[in-house]
C-alpha cells in the first residue's frame, strides 16, 4: 500500500510541488533586525525525534494546535508533499504518541467548528453553532479561562480572522459563531496577553465605543507582520497584551504561523507558564473549496509550526504540545491505481464525521498513544494538566 501510494503521488506531486518554491524570503535582509527573525525554521530528523524522545517534566507550558479540517488522510498525503521541505516528510508523523479522536457534537454526527472547538476547550459536548455554551445555553467555562485562573499567560493565534469559531471557542461565550461583532467585543475585553488573527479591519470597523477605546489604550497593535517588531520593541517590557495581524492562510506552504508562534513564546514565557492554541486553518478552507493542493500545502504550513512548538520545547522541556484537529472536511480518500488526478481525492466539499488524529509530545501524552478518544476527552487531559492533578 505504502508503496503504491508514493509511486501514485510521485509523478502528481512533481506537478503540484513545483510551484511553491517560497524556500526563501529574499526580502529577509531588508526587515527590521530586532526581537523575532522571520524566515526558515530548520530542523533535522535527528534532532526532531531527539527533542519529541527527550525527559519532560511536568508541564507549566501547554501549546495546542489544531489543524481545522484536517482528517487523517491529509497527513498521510502530506507526508509525501512535505519531502523535500525538510529532507524527511512531516515532523507531525515523528511524534510517537498519538491516536485518535471522535468529533460528533451534541446534536449532531457532524460537527462544526463552533461545537467541536466547545468540546476541545470545555471538554463538553454542544450543539452545533454554539461558542463556549453547553446546549442549554449555559456558560462553560473554558481552559484559557482556567489557565489565566491558574496564574498563567495566555495566548490564541489564528491564520484567519479572530471572530472565528475555533478562536472564540477557546475563549468566550455566545450562543451563535454568526454574531460576529459581539464575539469581537468579547474576544477584545477578555485581552488575551497574545492575541493574533489576520485583517486589521475585520477587528477594528467592528468595535463598539468602549471596546474601542480598550483597544487603543490597553493594547500594543501591529497592524501586520512587519511591524511586530517596531511594537514590540518600542515596549518590550510592557504588561499589555498584544494583538497582531498576520499574513491569512495560504494555498502555498509558508513559515508564517510559525514565525507568529515564535513571537508568542518569547512574550508568553514566564515563571508561572502559559496556555497558548494555534490554528490552521487552510485544511478546512481548501477542503470547502475542493483545493487539494492547498489543503496539503496548508498541512506542511502546520508542521513547520510544530516544528517552530518542538524547538521551543528542546530548550523548555517543561512544556506540552498537543496537534489535533476540530474534524475532518472533504472526505479525502487515499489514492488507488486508478485515481488520476490528485483532486479526485476529495469526495465531497463539506465536513465528514471521520474521527481525527490526536499527538502528543511531553509528560504524560503516552495517554494518547494507540487509542481512539474522544475529543472532549482531550480537553479532560488538558484540564487536568492545567490545575495539576
Ligand atoms: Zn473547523
Amino acid at each position: 500500500m505504502k508503496k503504491l501510494l508514493a509511486a501514485t503521488l510521485s509523478l502528481m506531486l512533481v506537478l503540484t510541488f513545483s510551484a511553491c518554491g517560497e524556500k526563501n524570503n529574499s526580502s529577509q535582509n531588508e526587515e527590521p533586525q530586532g526581537w523575532y527573525t522571520q524566515g526558515e525554521i530548520k530542523i533535522t530528523k535527528e534532532q526532531a525525534q531527539k527533542i519529541i524522545n527527550g525527559n519532560f517534566t511536568t508541564p507549566k507550558n501547554i501549546i495546542i494546535i489544531i489543524g481545522d479540517g484536517m482528517g487523517p488522510n491529509d497527513i498521510t498525503l502530506a507526508e509525501e508533499h512535505a519531502d523535500g521541505v525538510y529532507d524527511f516528510g512531516l515532523v507531525l508523523n515523528q511524534i510517537k504518541n498519538h491516536g485518535l479522536a471522535t468529533t460528533h457534537s451534541y446534536d449532531n454526527d457532524v460537527t462544526d467548528s463552533a461545537a467541536s472547538g466547545t468540546a476541545l476547550s470545555t471538554g463538553v459536548k454542544t450543539n452545533n453553532g454554539y461558542i463556549g455554551k453547553d446546549p442549554s445555553g449555559k456558560d462553560l467555562i473554558n481552559m484559557v479561562e482556567l489557565a489565566r485562573a491558574a496564574g498563567k499567560k495566555v495566548g490564541i493565534i489564528t491564520d484567519e480572522v479572530i471572530s472565528g469559531a475555533t478562536p472564540t471557542a477557546f475563549t468566550v461565550h455566545n450562543i451563535s459563531r454568526s454574531n460576529t461583532a459581539e464575539l469581537i467585543n468579547s474576544m477584545i475585553s477578555f485581552k488575551p496577553d497574545v492575541l493574533m488573527g489576520k485583517d486589521y479591519n475585520s477587528v477594528f470597523m467592528v468595535l463598539e465605543e468602549d471596546e474601542r477605546e480598550i483597544f487603543d489604550n490597553e493594547y500594543l497593535v501591529a497592524k501586520d507582520f512587519k511591524r511586530f517588531t517596531q511594537v514590540l520593541d518600542t515596549d518590550k517590557d510592557s504588561k499589555k497584551p498584544f494583538l497582531g495581524f498576520l499574513d491569512g492562510y495560504s494555498s502555498i506552504p509558508t513559515y508564517n504561523l510559525a514565525n507568529c508562534a515564535e513571537v508568542a513564546f518569547k512574550r508568553l514565557k514566564n515563571d508561572n507558564g502559559f496556555f497558548l492554541m494555534i490554528e490552521s486553518s487552510g485544511t478546512d478552507k481548501y477542503g470547502h473549496g475542493n483545493d487539494i493542493n492547498g489543503k496539503l500545502n496548508s498541512v506542511v504550513t502546520l508542521d513547520r509550526t510544530v516544528a517552530a512548538a518542538l524547538k521551543f520545547m528542546e530548550k523548555n522541556p517543561d512544556t506540552l504540545l498537543i496537534i489535533t484537529s476540530d474534524h475532518e472536511t472533504g472526505g479525502v480518500k487515499l489514492p488507488t491505481g486508478d485515481t488520476k488526478y490528485l483532486s479526485d481525492l476529495l469526495t465531497v466539499t463539506e465536513h465528514t464525521a471521520t474521527p481525527v488524529r490526536v499527538f502528543g509530545v511531553g509528560k504524560g501524552t503516552e495517554y494518547f498513544k494507540d487509542k481512539t478518544v474522544d475529543n472532549t476527552d482531550i480537553a479532560k487531559f488538558l484540564f487536568g494538566i492545567i490545575t495539576g492533578q
